[in-house]
């Protein structure tokens, strides 16, 4: 039985879908993780313990677990794991990432020195300590700019700033958030220093992309319809195809792989960002790529994506329906996945904000949301009495809502029509001071 090194920080459904695609291709999973104290979930059984924030002590000790017998594959899931992914690959002598570019895919500033020295189009940026005076960045800064964190995801700390006053309090907001138990726990020193850029104005667009030994292969184009000019960037809707002209499209094609190469990323899933910006006089888009993380899309939204294309092995029977996590581990197992491409229809995920601080206690018209026409699951993934914490500070959805249809257009408006029909229950949270 062939087996894959699944690396991963997080429990629930993206393991879940690992699970289920090694199980009808007969592949084992092997885990490594740094939750091995999850004993309810099963999936942690016999996984190996890993600490994130010693990479070289944990691609030592999985390597040891393996005791000589070589995986046939390796993938990571989250931010954290790809760059001891990269690590473990290299050790043992699997295709993968090269550890350095994944560094510098999860570190924000190292991943602008190297567009940047690569002549691709960045923000202007500063990294600045966390610890500097907010009041003298404040004068030297140009607005509107950005203020973020290093190393932390999902918009997480990520703030827009008009004024001199505005960037004085986000920096003191980054710098709290930074200095609190949550991110310290990860003992990351990135999380020292945090950056000033120029904010860039525009559309926006996610890219699922597969590199294959320095070849890239996009996977699909996502459209981010709802606009993202801050304060704070919560990421909502994604609706593929991309209803962008083809120029565009292309631009954005050709700049993720400029980005890649200048990350040094050659082997695995990636899953970019970028905005485009159209400027009076200058001729063409202009495409930022604001990231490129050396994993694939995160949590429940790669249920947006099915593949469909030749089955490996003979068996001349076109499969549909393949889920993303079934085309990672084919590509993990050193498989030609040239022919699987994105089902024709087109799909969308709304990543549901938290609107509020406060006590979640339960939602309503999640029936009359699901009968919403091109509606093909909604699942609410917060759990009551929850305690609800909106961005920049938080790190969660309320759940997910997913559609289906002919046209990009209609899957976004059953997306905005299904959302619509939710009515969360939020309580305030009585303070007992
Ligand atoms: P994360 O890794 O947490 O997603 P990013 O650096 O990708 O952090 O930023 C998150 C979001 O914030 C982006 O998707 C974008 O909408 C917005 N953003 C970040 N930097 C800029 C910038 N310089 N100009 C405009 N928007 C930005």
């Amino acid at each position: 039985m062939k087996r894959v090194l699944l690396i991963a920080t997080t429990t629930g459904y993206q393991i879940r879908a690992f699970g289920e695609a090694a199980e009808k291709l007969g592949v084992r999973l092997v885990f490594a993780s740094d939750r091995c104290d999850r004993l309810e979930d099963p999936w942690w059984d016999q996984a190996i313990a890993v600490r994130f924030h010693e990479a070289e002590a944990s691609a030592g000790a999985v390597v040891a677990a393996l005791e000589g017998s070589r995986p046939d594959g390796i993938l990571a899931v989250g931010d954290r794991p790809a760059t001891l992914a990269a690590a473990v690959a290299q050790v043992l002598g699997l295709p993968g990432h090269p550890p350095d570019a994944a560094f510098r895919s999860r570190n924000k500033l190292a991943s602008r020195e190297a567009m940047r020295n690569a002549g691709l189009p960045v923000p202007s940026f500063e990294p600045v300590s966390i610890h500097a005076d907010a009041r003298a960045l404040a004068r030297s800064a140009s607005y509107p700019a950005v203020v973020k964190p290093l190393a932390l995801s999902g918009s997480r700390g990520v703030m827009r700033v008009n004024t001199a006053e505005e960037l004085v309090a986000a920096f003191e907001r980054l710098r709290r958030l930074l200095q609190s138990p949550d991110v310290r726990i990860e003992r990351d020193e990135a999380h020292e220093m945090a950056m000033i850029e120029s904010f860039i104005p525009g559309r926006e667009f996610a890219v699922e992309g597969l590199l294959d030994h320095g070849t890239l292969r996009l996977l699909a184009i996502f459209d981010k319809p709802d606009p993202l000019d801050g304060p704070f960037f919560e990421e909502t809707i994604y609706v593929t195809p991309s209803r962008a002209p083809e120029a565009v499209q292309r631009a954005i094609e050709e700049a993720v792989a400029a980005a890649v190469a200048a990350l040094g990323l050659r082997h695995g899933p990636i899953h970019a960002e970028c905005r485009v910006e159209s400027r009076a006089g200058v001729e063409g888009p202009e495409v930022y790529v604001l990231e490129v993380a050396a994993r694939p899309i995160g949590g429940l939204c790669s249920k947006a994506l099915r593949f469909s294309g030749q089955r490996a092995a003979g068996s001349g029977q076109e499969a549909t329906g393949t889920s993303l996590e079934e085309v990672l581990l084919r590509h993990a197992l050193g498989e030609d996945v040239s022919a699987f491409t994105r089902e024709g229809e087109a799909s969308g995920v709304m990543m549901i904000p938290i609107p509020q601080r406060g006590i979640y206690r339960g939602v309503e018209g999640v029936e009359a949301a699901r009968a919403v026409a091109g509606i093909d699951g909604i699942q609410i993934t917060m759990k009551p009495d929850a305690v609800l914490v909106p961005l920049p500070e938080g790190k969660s959805y309320l759940g997910f809502i997913f559609a289906r249809g002919t046209a990009a257009a209609g899957v976004e408006g059953a997306l905005r029509t299904a959302h619509a029909r939710l009515r969360f229950r939020i309580e305030r949270e009585i303070s007992v001071a």
